[in-house]
């Protein structure tokens, strides 16, 4: 059997974001954790891949630096929408490894609440992230925390 795994390049769109997935669930990000800087609210339609061949789209708000481009993606709070997005349709992949591969064109999420999107021509409205970063979060730390790392290769 071929294991499945996420796919490397999605989108047709060009890539966008600097992506972190916060695990920490008493870190809020309303800092960017690369510049200290104030994290903006944004609600951005993610494309989230799930094994071993669900493809979601879900509109959430994100913490989202500027000067850093950072999009700050809270685990818990994705992992409940998934939940959710999942319990009627493939209540089987609840649980699943996941990656958020992209966002979706704010056009097409508009467009997909009348005429559904086909998973086949779904790429060419995603734009792949751009970069995937590590948070590095030390807990009680007396000063500004550390830039977040780029994950080993
Ligand atoms: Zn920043």
């Amino acid at each position: 059997m071929v294991k499945k795994t996420f796919p490397s390049r999605f989108g047709k769109l060009p890539p966008l974001y600097r992506f972190i997935l916060n695990p920490h669930k008493e870190l809020r990000c309303s800092t960017c954790p690369d510049c200290a800087g104030k994290t903006l609210v944004r609600k951005v339609p993610l494309v989230v891949a799930v094994l071993p061949e669900q493809i979601a789209t879900i509109n959430k708000h994100c913490r989202y630096c500027p000067r850093c481009d950072i999009l700050i993606v809270h685990k818990d709070e994705l992992e409940r929408m998934l939940v959710i997005a999942f319990e009627k349709r493939a209540p089987k992949v609840i649980g699943n490894e996941y990656l958020v591969i992209g966002v979706l064109e704010p056009t097409a999420w508009r467009r997909r609440e009348k005429d559904s999107l086909l998973v086949a021509s779904l790429p060419e409205y995603v734009h792949d992230i751009k970069e995937y970063l590590e948070l590095e979060f030390i807990p009680a730390h007396w000063g500004p925390a550390s830039p977040a790392a780029p994950p080993p290769r």
